[in-house]
């Protein structure tokens, strides 16, 4: 933050910056390639909007600033007790303004569009027309689309979400097709992300899906995620969850993780348990919990051929049970979580357990362990681009 004596005029109306700060930060940036954000707030209630004065002073500063750090963009964010506006430095691009954290509200968006017709009337009682705008300019992420994948991207068209990007490796089998959310019987041998944006296209014709029908666990799948708002990890291995996780922290995405299991021991189920756990700056990671595996997420980031060769990975794993009422349960319990991260329902907790045996609900709050190597500002915390992701490597990442 400037100091008073950084300014050469600064009144209620007006402000400017000593030339000498400003070369200051100039060097800074160009030091740690950092973009730097010139903040000011207008007086009122309305949403802001750039002023002519504003378009003058940034131009002086744009200018110099493209001498000195030409590779570097900078931003300008104009604040008002009506909202946001925010743009590249000098121009008339604007960007959206994105809250981070566990609580992801979208502050400001230029494209923002109302659907003037009833269609969500329902949940506009609910959510307001605010919330429902927010909803349809969200850009959502899901990894993973069997079991508790195809469920979400069911709710999310639904609610309105008007955005995906969906990743998933897999075709459709046989054995899936008892819990594929928009599935039909002919749908064996379909990729999987085929299926959910068939089902997105039905409920949102004008829907724009992104689909990759590939492994998220390589760095270059894993790469195609780092612009969604929101990510889903519906997927059932530590490998993947490992990637998403890092995703996570390193780009402030928060990722709703989803995971059931029911145990069968003797013909007998022994459990019933669902997880959803948002994974979000200020929230405990996987790694934390110590719900990663080590040894699994070293599987899954191996080839076929790797695995045949590596002595202390015994077995195939069996295929395990699966129910859709029970990936509805939790599935619906993150669509919740998601809706109180970005409309505000009042549904706080971030990390939830089912019991199914006891049908039992439980919220739970990990404390973040200290200098995690995830989730900390020593792990890859805020880190963005400037640190590589974790992942496989691979020349064809189709599968
Ligand atoms: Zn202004
Ligand atoms: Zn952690």
């Amino acid at each position: 933050m400037p100091a008073e004596d950084d300014y050469t005029r600064r009144s209620q109306l007006e402000a400017e910056l000593r030339p000498a700060f400003i070369a200051r930060w100039a060097k800074i940036a160009a030091r740690t390639k950092s973009s730097l954000v010139f903040v000011h707030s207008h007086p009122g209630r309305a949403a802001p909007e750039f002023s002519r004065i504003d378009d003058a002073g940034e131009e002086v500063l744009a200018h110099f600033f493209r001498h000195r750090t030409p590779d570097l963009q900078h931003l300008a964010l104009v604040v008002s007790d009506g909202g946001y506006a925010c743009r590249y430095l000098g121009s008339d691009r604007h960007l959206r303004l994105i809250a981070v954290g566990d609580d992801r509200r979208v502050l400001f968006d230029p494209s923002r569009s109302h659907d003037p017709s009833d269609l969500y009337d329902r949940q506009v009682r609910a959510f307001g027309r605010a919330g429902q705008s927010i909803l349809q300019s969200l850009r959502v992420g899901i990894v993973g689309l069997g079991g508790t994948g195809s469920l979400a991207v069911q709710q999310l068209a639904h609610l309105g979400v008007k955005e995906f990007v969906l990743v998933d490796p897999d075709d459709v089998e046989l054995t899936n097709l008892n819990r594929l959310a928009g599935s039909a019987s002919a749908d064996t041998g379909q990729a999987k992300v085929a299926v959910a944006e068939r089902y997105i296209r039905a409920v949102q014709p004008r829907a724009v899906v992104t689909s990759f029908q590939e492994n998220v666990v390589f760095v270059e799948t894993a790469k195609k995620l780092r612009d969604v708002d929101v990510l889903f990890c519906c997927t059932d291995s530590h490998g993947s969850r490992a990637v998403l996780q890092q995703l996570a922290y390193q780009y402030l995405i928060p990722c709703i993780d989803i995971g059931t299991v029911i145990a069968v021991k003797g013909g007998k189920i022994t459990h019933i348990t669902g997880r959803a756990q948002m994974l979000s700056p200020g929230l405990a990671c996987l790694t934390c919990g110590g719900l990663l595996d080590g040894n699994e997420v070293r599987r899954d980031m191996m080839s076929e051929a790797e695995r045949k060769q590596d002595p202390y990975l015994v077995g195939a794993r069996e295929p395990a049970p699966a129910v859709i009422s029970i990936n509805s349960t939790i599935t619906s319990l993150a669509i919740t979580m998601f809706l109180s991260a970005v409309v505000g329902v009042p549904s706080p907790a971030r990390h939830l357990l089912y019991d199914g045996l006891r049908s039992r609900l439980r919220s739970v709050k990990g404390e973040p362990v200290q200098d995690c190597i995830v989730c900390s500002r020593a792990g890859v915390l805020a880190r963005g681009d400037g640190l590589a992701l974790q992942g496989r490597l691979a020349q064809n990442v189709n599968r």
